[in-house]
């Protein structure tokens, strides 16, 4: 952060207001509406240094997730088709509805609370778009083509053998890696071991599957080497509710106008003692923050709902500061009531408050997830039976036991009449259900005619895994009709 200055006379939120215009225009279409292809300039700094770092471990996580297992299960599985999902290896069922609308409810406040406190976080340090974009396609073109100048170049210059190497080039790589994102996606969704034998056997034996291989292919291509920022200024949800879910104590990337502003040109070495005494900001307006910026806009315009945090602007603008001697700092995290009060990042009872919320949420949450049994059973009566009272005298209920396996084992589970005689009987033998798997059979519930004293006897029923009592049933048992 910046040293502190005396307060300059800067009007708060609308710091610019001579160059008003953008407003009105997005920074990627022209006057004639007409796309302005964006080449920003290569990135650079401690924030980007950090940034790297993340991503490579979040693309490290991303590429080996589907082959991942944590107790047998994936790390990440989103099984739309057979409503199967794992998430850091716990499986959860269509009948886990609870589980799955707590944890949507709490992400849902987590995005909003987290985003009100610390802005566009998400957005610029674990977005995949933003990873995938700025660490892994940008790095490919500024390694065959160069920096933006040289890249500007090369789109304006004629179809040379040399551009259309490089672009071969570009585009191949491009695709390459494009296929390997939506063979990820693919493996996310349907899991590795079916992504392996789609690639393995014919493609004839997989149409579907091979069909959504090339189209995920040819839609990361398509936002990768085309779409771009536009997937988060034009479509993403997320980035277009910023409007209401920011406000003037969230921290985000800003532009300290108060410091910077009136902006002007530096003469050679001219001292910042000199600038203040003449009236001028600390903003030398080299540009270099606009230039960086890979959705084209100028943050010096104050918080715009283009800005992804990327926090590219913030290492080049501390560049230019460290070159010309300024204290760094004239962009940086910080909130618009921090800019205006003068003061550097502080944890204010909101974010305390926010932060402790979230804990107690996901807190709950993990209860809940981890919490879970292994087994899920239900012992129903079936539908229109009455008792039957059998030749050895015994009476007899008919039900019906469904028994999910969560587990990738095998197992073997009986059924026993609590505390009382008589028993249950599964026709067709023991109970094995398969890892992953439901098994639906039915079952006789008899006790002996003596023991049934009445219309309607309540008794226990317990699901048993060796002498693990699972799940325990209450019922009532009907007693046979009165004569
Ligand atoms: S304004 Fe700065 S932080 Fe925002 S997108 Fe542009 S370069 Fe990134
Ligand atoms: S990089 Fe810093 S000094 Fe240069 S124009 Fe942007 S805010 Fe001003």
């Amino acid at each position: 952060m910046g040293t502190q200055l005396p307060p300059r006379p800067a009007a708060s939120g609308t710091p610019n207001a001579v160059e008003d215009d953008f407003r009105d225009h997005l920074p990627t279409v022209d006057s004639s509406g007409r796309r302005r292809w964006i080449y920003p300039r290569r990135p650079s700094g401690r924030l980007h240094r950090a940034r790297l770092v993340v991503s490579w471990i979040l693309l490290a996580v991303l590429v080996t997730g589907p082959w991942i297992r944590i107790g047998g299960n994936p790390l990440l599985l989103f099984d739309i088709v057979n409503r199967r999902f794992s998430i850091l290896g716990q499986m959860f069922w269509p009948h886990d509805t609870f589980i799955f609308a707590v944890a949507m409810l709490t992400g849902f406040i987590m995005i909003v609370l987290f985003t009100a406190v610390f802005g566009r976080v998400w957005c610029g340090w674990l977005c995949p778009q933003t990873v995938l974009m700025e660490m892994v396609f940008r790095k490919v073109e500024y390694w065959i083509e160069g920096d933006a100048p040289k890249q500007k170049r090369l789109a304006a210059a004629p179809w040379t053998l040399e551009k259309i190497g490089k672009r071969v080039l570009k585009y191949g790589i491009f695709f390459a890696i494009s296929f390997v994102v939506g063979n990820l996606l693919l493996a996310y969704i349907i899991g590795s071991e079916r992504l392996t034998e789609i690639i393995t056997d014919p493609p004839s034996e997989h149409l579907v599957g091979f069909t959504f291989m090339i189209l995920f292919t040819l839609l990361f291509f398509g936002i990768f080497a085309r779409f771009r920022e536009q997937a988060c200024t034009f479509v993403c949800p997320y980035g277009r509710f910023q409007s209401v879910l920011l406000d003037d104590h969230s921290i985000v990337v800003a532009y300290d106008d108060r410091r910077g502003e009136p902006r002007g040109r530096r003469s050679r070495g001219q001292q910042r003692e000199e600038r203040i005494a003449g009236g001028t900001g600390d903003c030398v307006d080299c540009h270099l923050c606009v230039e960086v910026c890979p959705t084209g806009i100028d943050i010096r315009n104050g918080t715009q709902m283009e800005c992804v945090n990327c926090t590219a602007c913030i290492d080049a603008c501390d560049s230019v500061m460290s070159r010309v001697g300024f204290p760094t700092g004239l962009i940086r995290y910080a909130s618009r009531a921090g800019i205006d009060e003068g003061e550097g990042l502080t944890i204010t009872p909101r974010i305390v408050a926010y932060t402790a919320a979230l804990l107690v949420l996901t807190t709950f949450l993990g209860f809940l997830v981890f919490s879970r049994t292994d087994v899920h059973a239900t012992f129903l009566r079936n539908p229109g039976t009455l008792a039957q009272v059998l030749p050895d005298g015994q009476v007899a209920n008919f039900y019906t036991v469904r028994v999910m396996n969560k587990t990738n084992e095998p197992l073997e589970v009986e059924l026993r009449l609590l505390g009382q005689g008589g028993q249950v009987t599964l026709p067709g033998g023991p109970l094995t259900i398969p890892g992953r798997e439901i098994v639906e059979r039915p079952a006789v519930l008899t006790l002996p005619a003596a023991t049934v004293r009445s219309r309607e006897n309540e008794v226990a029923v317990g699901i048993f895994a060796g002498d693990e009592l699972i799940e325990r049933f209450d019922t009532n048992f009907f007693g046979p009709e009165s004569p």
